[in-house]
């Protein structure tokens, strides 16, 4: 499959690509971002790698953190599926409607408050969990330029009133063990995890390698458990929008505030593609766009 000619066709076709969204401004460091930037890379099965754009930029890349954190509490053999469901929500990421009805329980990892109850357990079964999210991450990549950026995880700090809320519903319905403000900075911190394209497309092989690391083949988690993971991204990666990305684009894949979504092809390819303009699901517009026209060229999807 000739990628490379495929994504140039995107980048034409999507060049003046009408924007009716807007880019995040509730994390208020997130509004700097220049509204028109565009990037996308694919990393295939084979090593090959395709892109357009401004896909060696780094952004922030927040909620695709959360497959990051539950890949690590993974592999760490921690048992989560008691404390976090994994059903869709069909409700925005921030959600608070649901726990009250499900005892605490969040509805899913990808949603705001199943991830904060993962960092709940990363906290408790990890020695330094900041320090070794990073390090995890990096070996997913396999590159050591990867850091937090300090000043967008004080920033969602300064006004993460819901996730604030959250934990702390949570903690009155006893789902969470740790000190509310230590999960609190883990979790604003793995949000503000900086990233390009390119980075965030090889860290994803793993979901298309049947869990090991491309190149050197090296296994992170069980097949049977990247299985799981998959499906997870599939029904929930889009919060409310799920159903939609699916119907759409047809793979498994994730979002983020920050205007990424990193989408995988098992045994095909990882895809990344940034574009920070947001529609009303928090969802990049034209990153939606353009995995939808990925998957229609090529005419291979999941389904
Ligand atoms: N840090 C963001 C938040 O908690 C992540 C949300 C997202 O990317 N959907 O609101």
């Amino acid at each position: 499959m000739d990628y490379q000619a495929l994504l140039n066709i995107i980048e034409k076709d999507l060049e003046s690509f009408d924007h009716q969204g807007k880019v995040a401004s509730y994390i208020p460091e997130l509004a700097f971002v220049s509204p028109n930037k565009f990037g996308m890379h694919l990393h295939c099965i084979n090593g090959k790698d395709y892109f357009i754009g401004d896909s060696e930029e780094k952004f922030s890349i927040q909620s695709i953190s959360k497959v990051f954190t539950l890949t690590l509490a993974k592999k760490h053999k921690s048992k989560i599926w008691d404390r976090v469901d994994v059903e869709p929500s069909g409700n925005p990421f921030n959600s608070l409607i649901q726990l009250e009805k499900e005892k605490g329980v969040p509805r899913n990892p990808f949603i705001n408050s199943g991830a904060l109850v993962i960092a709940d357990i990363l906290i408790s079964c990890l020695e330094n969990p900041k320090e070794e999210l990073l390090a995890f991450v990096r070996y997913l990549a396999q590159d050591h330029d990867i850091y937090y950026d300090e000043k967008v995880a004080a920033s969602e700090k300064s006004k993460g009133y819901r996730n604030i809320a959250l934990v702390n519903y949570m903690k009155s319905l006893g789902n969470i063990n740790n000190d509310a403000d230590d999960i609190l900075d883990f979790y604003f911190h793995q949000c503000s995890l900086a990233m390009s394209c390119s980075q965030l497309s090889k860290a994803f092989m793993v979901f298309a390698n049947e869990g090991k690391i491309i190149g050197t083949q090296e296994r992170v988690l069980k097949t049977k458990s990247i299985k799981r993971i998959n499906a997870i991204m599939q029904t929930c990666g889009f919060y409310d929008e799920a159903g939609e990305f699916s119907f759409r684009v047809g793979l498994p894949g994730k979002s983020g505030v920050g205007g990424g979504i990193v989408a995988i092809h098992p045994h095909q390819y990882a895809v990344a593609v940034w574009s920070p303009k947001l529609n009303a699901h928090g969802n990049s517009e034209k990153g939606m766009r353009a995995l939808e026209e990925l998957t229609s060229l090529t005419g291979l999807s999941i389904f």
